[in-house]
């Protein structure tokens, strides 16, 4: 007989700073995402639904960075990318470069299930939002086009001899919140799953992909080991296979905890030399939670069975 697991969802808005005149809806936003995701589970429902729905509710608030309310690139555009993955099944599903499929999220999951690829962007995977009539949005808010405003003012002003954006946001944090969101999940049958969805890093170049839709990067999950979904500077996680790197602590029998504060350990280690701002969530297969940042705050939330109801906070372990 399979052993019935005690439901558990971790969900994050992103790690970076977050200012007191948008936090609290940073805090009412993963609240809101970690109790629809934990009622899913609740119902008997499966991690990767409950990831799914917990995702699809941030991508809707303009408080994340995610689908409405992305941040804009350079060119002032909105380029969105997502992905999903399921524990049980090592299936994945991801999608980048999207303008206005009001969910991404939810593409990524048609790409898990319904074709044989694992990652779709641009056009083809616009094309395959209209096939399966996935709803469309104008995804640009006032206040991410104020937000790219004074980005872009600060890049220019006198500042020519920077020749990467990392020393820019070293001058200027406060200007670039990330906010991606994401969650992991683990249902009673003892499946985990991942999602996390994006707009990117603010002003970055057209075409740029980050870590959120890289499985393995982003987001990662694996019955044998549990679930990770990370957040910050895209480069540092792709370049240290962040998400997978946690479960495969989690695969040596750390608890999610252990396994996030040593990944941003190793951020904190080897990756110095430009900006590293990382945050990570993860639960793993016994159905305890991690979360953990190196960056000022992580707006994040969880519930587990002996909760019931989400908790929320602006930081989780801080790892020096
Ligand atoms: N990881 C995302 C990216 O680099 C940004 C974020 O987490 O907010 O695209």
């Amino acid at each position: 007989m399979t052993e019935v697991r005690k439901p558990v969802i971790v969900v994050h808005g992103g790690a970076g700073t977050w200012r007191p005149g948008r936090s609290q809806a940073g805090l009412e936003g993963v609240k809101k995402a970690a109790k629809t995701g934990f009622d899913v589970l609740k119902h008997g429902g499966i991690a990767v639904d409950s990831v799914m729905e917990a995702v699809a509710i941030m991508e809707d608030e303009d408080a994340f960075n995610a689908g409405y309310g992305s941040s804009l690139n350079i060119e002032k555009r909105v380029e969105m990318e997502a992905s999903i993955m399921d524990g049980k099944t090592l299936q994945a599903g991801a999608v980048g470069l999207l303008k206005d499929v009001k969910n991404p999220v939810r593409l990524a999951r048609i790409v898990m299930e319904e074709t044989d690829h694992v990652f779709i962007v641009g056009e083809g995977a616009e094309k395959l939002a209209k096939i399966f009539n996935l709803e469309r949005r104008e995804m640009m808010t006032e206040l991410r086009l104020k937000y790219h405003e004074q980005q872009r003012k600060a890049l220019l002003e006198g500042k020519f001899e920077l020749r990467k954006l990392a020393s820019l946001i070293k001058s200027y944090p406060e200007l670039f919140q990330l906010e991606t969101v994401g969650a992991v999940a683990l249902d009673k049958d003892g499946n985990v799953a991942a999602a996390t969805s994006t707009g990117g890093f603010p002003l970055k170049l057209p075409g740029r992909i980050g870590d959120s839709p890289l499985i393995g990067c982003g987001t990662y999950a694996d019955n044998w080991a549990g679930a990770c979904s990370a957040t910050g500077v895209g480069e540092i996680a792709i370049r240290l296979v962040l998400a997978k790197t946690v479960c495969s602590y989690m695969e040596n029998e750390k608890t999610a905890q252990d396994a996030v504060e040593i990944a941003i350990k190793l951020v904190n280690q080897r990756l110095t030399a430009t900006y590293n701002s990382m945050g990570l969530i993860a639960v793993d297969a016994h159905g305890g939670i991690g979360a953990a940042h190196n960056s000022p705050n992580m707006c994040w939330a969880y519930v587990t069975p002996e909760k019931q109801e989400p908790v929320a906070s602006l930081t989780a372990k801080t790892v020096k």
